[in-house]
């Protein structure tokens, strides 16, 4: 039984450390709040019970007595409890409170350190707390005392004194009364301030003003706040980046959704993961592969069935392949291949069925005989081109795609115009996207395409396309799109 008081960072979940990881994921309980990035709590497993105890629509927030009475419950129980905080427990988290509760009830616990927002806000601002002949150093101090208040905890007037940086972490409400505490004390109006709000986020913000004017800009909630000197550095990264405040609809389905996911995220965009199609197995037996001459790929999940999925009755064996060459439609297939041992023999210069066929040589003397493993529902464009080519095809269905369900709340996001960019990797994403969201809002969200087939069809349904990839890729997709924004 322990109870670990783990850091959850600012909000970035790539900021929390290694060690968080590795509790939440053999946690019996976690217990959060607001603070908490959704996808940290995501991490324990999914039978473990999870307790928000932040604030909450019409409903009351649980009072501190109430959190540390539960986790001593808890604790008590047997259970590995994972208490997440934004930040760092121990910097204004109540975390010391939470301490204490468990020492005088006997529990056993441990703190596992996070990312503070004082230091992290400001650093994905572009601030950095100290700088070299700037300032030699930082105080974090409340601002949620109400300064205007006879006696308070916090000595503004000795704050104002010392110089160097002050980080301010629940200031927004009394930002007016703290900044004139400290002009009061002795620091020039003209001091620079930085306010970075949801630090860290896809929605991260930075307002730059000085003591004097902080007050007529406004501060919400939540926010760091930077005084001093280095408030005026800008070496601004996070949102500089190509997609920083963009919200990107990702509609692939959820097993094929993380590189395009990632590569996104890394450029600054918010993702939403629309899956609009869902992949099913479909039961086939591997035949025997000597009589073919060529074995087809059009997909990574084509690739990823057929050697994982079939019913392989003599099992499949890597030298079943001896002798039979093999065609990839294009690098992410091929990879998917490579992964299996498997190196391609043939990959066309433009990533679609088209280009395949022309790709392919003329067959022997003897009609060589092709295999193609594919989805159910696909063109008939390659078995057809490969037939005219004098060629003996078999298709061998490995997989189909379904329309999927996804998150209403998500759905709802996109029908109140919520979102800036849709993507669209293949026809039936396309159209199983229509069928889930029907009429698009207006204006409608940019449209960017992985090719000409998939534009097609997305015009057909009435989609204005804004961009289609050159390159058939996730890569190209993402390119087209950048292209797109910046023309
Ligand atoms: N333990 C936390 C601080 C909790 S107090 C930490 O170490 O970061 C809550 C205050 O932290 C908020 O009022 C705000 O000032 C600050 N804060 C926390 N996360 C923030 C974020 N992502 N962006 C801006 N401010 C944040």
């Amino acid at each position: 039984m322990t109870v670990f008081l783990v850091g959850a960072g600012p909000g970035d979940p790539g900021l929390l450390t290694l060690r968080g990881a590795e509790v939440l994921r053999r946690a019996d309980v976690v217990v959060y709040d607001r603070l908490a990035h959704p996808s940290l709590v995501d991490l324990a497993p999914a039978d473990a019970e999870r307790i928000y105890v932040g604030k909450a629509p019409g409903k009351v927030e649980l009072r501190q007595e109430d959190i540390n009475a539960l986790l001593v419950e808890r604790g008590l129980a047997g259970r590995t409890v994972v208490r997440l905080k934004g930040g760092d427990p121990f910097v204004f988290g109540r975390g010391g409170e939470e301490a204490e509760a468990l020492i005088a009830a006997g529990v056993a616990f441990e703190v596992v350190p996070g990312i503070t927002s004082a230091i992290a806000g400001p650093a994905y601002a572009g601030i950095p707390v100290t700088h070299r002949g700037v300032s030699t150093h930082v105080t974090i101090v409340t601002g949620h005392e109400d300064p205007a208040k006879g006696a308070t905890d916090v000595d503004w007037d000795a704050l104002a004194r010392a110089g160097g940086t002050l980080v301010i972490l629940m200031g927004a409400g009394h930002i007016a009364d703290i900044a004139s505490r400290l002009i009061d004390g002795g620091r020039a109006a003209g001091t620079p301030v930085a306010a970075v709000r949801w630090a860290t986020r896809t929605d991260q913000r930075t307002i730059r003003a000085t003591l004097g004017t902080i007050a007529d800009l406004g501060v919400e909630s939540p926010s760091v706040i930077v005084v001093g000197e280095v408030a005026a550095l800008d070496m601004s990264w996070f949102d500089s980046r190509p997609l920083f405040g963009r919200r990107v609809v990702v509609t692939r389905a959820r097993e094929q959704a993380s590189e395009l996911r990632a590569r996104l995220e890394d450029l600054g965009a918010g993702v939403i993961e629309l899956p609009s199609i869902a992949l099913e197995p479909v039961p086939f037996e591997v035949p025997s592969l000597s009589g073919f001459t060529w074995l087809v790929f059009t997909s990574a999940n084509g690739v990823i069935a057929f050697f994982d999925e079939g019913i392989q009755p003599q099992g499949l064996d890597a030298r079943a392949l001896a002798g039979v060459k093999v065609a990839a439609i294009g690098p992410g297939t091929a990879s998917a291949l490579a992964m299996r041992g498997v190196r391609a023999d043939l990959i066309p210069d433009r990533f679609v069925a088209e280009s395949l066929v022309e790709a392919f040589p003329a067959p022997g003397s003897k009609g060589d005989r092709v295999l193609i493993a594919r989805a159910s529902e696909a063109r008939d464009v390659l078995p057809e081109g490969l037939i005219s080519k004098g060629y003996d095809v078999d298709v061998l269905s490995v997989y189909r795609t379904v329309v999927a369900v996804p998150d209403p709340a998500d759905v709802e996001i996109l029908r109140s115009g919520g979102v800036d960019c849709l993507t669209f990797t293949s026809s039936s994403t396309v159209r199983n996207f229509c069928t889930l969201v029907g009429k698009l809002p207006e204006p409608q969200p940019l449209a960017i395409c992985i090719g000409p087939v998939t534009a097609d069809t997305a015009r057909s349904l009435g989609i204005r396309v804004d961009a289609v990839a050159t390159e058939h890729t996730i890569d190209g997709l993402v390119d087209a799109l950048i292209a797109h924004l910046s023309d």
